[in-house]
């Protein structure tokens, strides 16, 4: 309970099993991701329980946050597996092409409304950018194109269109069948891809909310489109992730990084939660220790803010999964030691429009102005847990819940601990003593610690409505 950045783990086929989650919760991973892009329902399902069992018999709040595949554009398949592109060749998208059909000359894209969406010197990425073509000429159903960056090119590859402008968009039918099977998981966070503005975020959350879904929504930034709509986008979601894999692809190196920062302060200051995704570890995938890069990298997102920083394949299919979120872990903890130093600064100035946030606010001032060596926040929603973190202090945030889904929330939440609560009774004293005795327990604070608490006269979420100041016996 000592490291503020939480880290998410893609679960895979390195990941699977109930010894294998157990090694992994115990390494410091807060919320598990379900990839909708690989794998059928049975196997989400399984994987699923296992983490909910498991996390049960540890004790552990652990998130589940369920990734919708998205409109993502592909090529078909290749006769031979793959072929190999040589820099300066001509390489031919065909929408009429049969689907396995593919040589080192052409290969089958069946999205047909790409035919519109290129024109002549359109860059267009395929794996992640590991292929780079430009186009040369629109052929009735095919694109030709000029191999600028060769190599090696499998089938199923994604394809991106640098600058944006894709008019793929919106929800799949495979994403309308996975928000349902999202909803049947009791998935803690649903992440949307490839979003492009508010709406595709309201259309989730109200398809999420007919399955009868209530996770928090995540909307995934990784388009050019998104950028610009970024404020609208963050307003309309709960949490946003930093998707550099297509993000990267589709504005180009120079602009991700500033990109990047801008997104995580945006997020924080309008109250959502932000992860930083995709290559944080990825040297690990094969190697039992991270570059100096990826070390710089992931305490470079730890010092801007980041909720939370995210694993894809390093955990789901590489060789090290534990010894790399023990790394990661390590990594956070260092780079948190360089960054709040305990004072609330920001938003302070701002016009408080709830009771729950002028009691959070002002509790994160006291706190840093006294010293306190501990916040408690008697939460059941997590708001107010939420706004407090908000603040960058070095002060630990304990929200305490009766609640399992908001415990499974504020996983992903900066500097937040959340801790089993039910007190005997819900006025009076019970609850402060209570609390602190249940934190004694577990060996968060202990005696003549001065705790600041917040609490709520009614049950209800928002209901926060009182700071106390409490030296602990
Ligand atoms: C990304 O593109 O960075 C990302 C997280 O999306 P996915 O892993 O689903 O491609």
């Amino acid at each position: 309970m000592n490291r503020k950045t939480k880290i998410v783990a893609t679960l895979g086929p390195a990941s699977d099993g109930k010894e294998m989650l157990a090694k992994l919760f115990t390494a410091g991973v807060n919320v598990v991701r379900i990839n909708f892009s690989h794998g059928a329902p049975d196997d989400h399902r399984q994987r699923v329980a296992n983490v909910r069992a498991v996390a049960r018999e540890m004790g552990k709040p652990i998130g589940v946050l369920a990734d919708l595949q998205g409109p993502k554009i592909r090529i078909e398949s290749f006769v031979d597996g793959s072929v190999e592109l040589k820099n300066g060749q001509t390489f031919t998208l065909d929408t009429e092409m049969e689907s396995d059909a593919g040589t080192s000359e052409a290969v089958a894209l069946h999205f047909k409304p790409l035919l519109a969406d290129v024109r002549k010197d359109s860059q267009l990425m395929i794996n992640d950018g590991a292929i780079a073509l430009t186009v040369t000429e629109v052929d009735g159903p095919r694109i030709v194109t000029r191999v600028d960056v060769g190599g090696t090119l499998s089938g199923r590859k994604g394809v991106n269109l640098r600058g944006g402008g894709l008019s793929a968009g919106g929800l799949t039918d495979k994403d309308a069948q996975d928000i349902k099977l999202a909803a049947e998981l009791e998935a803690d966070f649903l992440a949307v891809s490839f979003v492009r503005n508010a709406a595709d975020m309201h259309l989730a959350r109200r398809m999420l909310s007919e399955a009868g879904g209530n996770a928090r929504l995540c909307a995934k930034i990784e388009r050019a489109e998104a950028i610009t709509a970024l404020e609208e986008i963050i307003a309309a979601s709960d949490a946003v992730m930093v998707a550099r894999g297509d993000l990267g692809v589709e504005i180009g190196d120079p602009e991700l990084p500033g990109v990047q920062k801008r997104i995580i302060a945006q997020a924080r200051e309008m109250n959502r939660l932000v992860i930083t995704a995709t290559q944080m570890m990825e040297s690990m995938i094969s190697n039992p220790t991270p570059t100096r890069a990826e070390v710089l990298d992931v305490a470079n997102a730890t010092l801007d803010g980041t909720d939370a920083v995210m694993l894809s394949a390093e955990s789901a299919v590489g060789k090290y999964p534990v010894k790399t979120v023990e790394a990661m872990s390590r990594i956070c903890l260092g780079a948190e030691r360089e960054s709040g130093r305990g004072r609330a600064q920001s938003g302070l100035a701002s016009h408080f429009r709830k009771t729950d946030e002028a009691i959070a606010m002002a509790t994160m001032y006291t706190a840093g102005n006294m010293h306190a060596d501990a916040i408690i926040s008697l939460t059941e929603s997590g708001t107010t847990a939420l706004l407090m973190s908000r603040q960058d202090t070095s002060i630990p945030v304990y929200a305490l819940t009766q609640y399992d889904r908001t415990e499974q929330y504020l996983a992903l939440c900066r500097n937040v601990y959340p801790v089993h609560f039910k007190p005997s009774e819900l006025n009076g004293l019970a609850p402060v003593n209570e609390a602190i005795a249940c934190l004694k327990e577990l060996g968060a604070v202990s005696t003549g610690h001065r705790v600041l608490l917040t609490k709520g006269d009614f049950t209800g979420a928002g209901g926060t409505n009182a700071m106390k100041i409490v030296t602990v016996e």
